[in-house]
């Protein structure tokens, strides 16, 4: 079998695929408060065509899926999406990353496909706070879903993204959640870009300052072994019943085991996060590609995977720095 592998040895086993661009939250960090330019319906990829791209990448090695988005529940159908894809036997692993808002009727279906974790991104533990960052009043429902989807058969991650002089005070308030909650919390790195530009931040909460507060609040803090391809570097608080990781998605110390692809909700393929597309498979697919026209083309792609995440950022031609929301990107 052919192998999605890039020139520096790396193997291509884990696609993030966003399945639209629209978000019913308006985080902050994210985007603007009007929201972001979202395209026209008829320029998403269809969930077919979703599902092919995906059945041509798991024919080349991908085994694991992250649906993400904007937010994949808003988008009509995407339950029946998942249990389409949940057909696909070359799949080991399909997650979801979503805000919990739209999910707790789908929770039981859910359970009942091949989906293994949620990633939940929460960024406050206060109605309050959480209402000031995602502009919207969403706080019971989401920790509603939360505490269901820690009763449940789905592996829970919580996701919270690291806001200097906006959430840096509730660091520890998430990793005391841990205690008696067998969860994991991941504390992500925030990057300057939210659709319109850069966001200037007064101070930079990255992996070393985030650890720092940690270590200078608990004595006993245990690393732990996680994947080499894992984004986040992992930890427990001894006799804590979960753990906690950080994910240095800025300061980009993670590219060298770097597994992924990601497909944008208009069918932009991307080699990495902070490149800025490297082409459009909706097009290809509608001009009539095969699927062996297909698999050669993310084979030579996949071959042009930067090394890192710098180099990435400093290939790119029309906006130098990285400005889109991640609600485009896919997060
Ligand atoms: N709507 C879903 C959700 O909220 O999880 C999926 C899409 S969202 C873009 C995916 C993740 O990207 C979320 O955890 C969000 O917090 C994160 N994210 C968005 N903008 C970011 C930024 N500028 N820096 C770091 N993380 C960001």
């Amino acid at each position: 079998m052919d192998r999605l592998t890039d020139n520096f040895g790396r193997q291509i086993t884990y696609l993030r695929l966003a399945v639209t661009d629209r978000c019913n939250l308006r985080c902050q960090y994210c985007m603007p408060a009007h929201g972001i330019d979202i395209v026209d319906r008829k320029e998403l990829l269809t969930f077919k065509e979703m599902y092919r791209i995906t059945r041509v990448l798991s024919e080349l090695g991908v085994n694991k899926v992250r649906l993400t988005g904007g937010e994949p529940f808003v988008r009509k159908d995407f339950v029946s999406f998942l249990e389409m894809l949940s057909f696909n036997d070359k799949l080991d692993e399909i997650n979801i990353t979503t805000n919990g808002a739209l999910i707790s009727k789908h929770l039981s279906k859910l359970e009942e496909l091949k989906i293994e974790t949620i990633n939940l991104s929460i960024d406050s533990l206060s109605k309050e706070n959480f209402a000031k960052i995602t502009r919207r009043d969403v706080f019971d429902e989401v920790y509603r879903t939360l505490e269901a989807l820690e009763k449940s058969s789905l592996k829970l991650k919580l996701n919270a993204v690291v806001q200097s002089g906006v959430n840096t005070h509730e660091i520890i308030d998430f990793i005391e959640l841990t205690k008696h909650k067998n969860i994991e919390v991941r504390f992500i790195e925030e990057m300057p870009f939210n659709g319109v530009g850069q966001r200037t931040t007064t101070e930079v909460w990255n992996y070393t300052k985030i650890l720092n507060l940690i270590k200078s609040h608990y004595k006993e803090i245990t690393p732990l072994q996680s994947d080499r391809s894992s984004t986040s570097h992992n930890f427990k608080i001894d006799n804590y019943k979960g753990s906690f990781g950080i994910i240095p998605a800025f300061t980009r110390t993670i590219c060298n085991d770097c597994n992924r692809i990601r497909i944008t909700a208009t069918g932009m393929f991307k080699n990495c996060l902070f490149d800025e597309g490297v082409f459009n498979i909706r097009d290809f697919i509608r001009e009539g590609a095969s699927n062996d026209e297909l698999k050669q083309l993310f084979l030579s792609t996949v071959k042009k995977k930067p090394e890192n995440g710098f180099i990435a950022e400093a290939n790119r031609k029309k906006n130098k720095k990285v400005s889109e929301s991640m609600s485009t990107i896919g997060g």
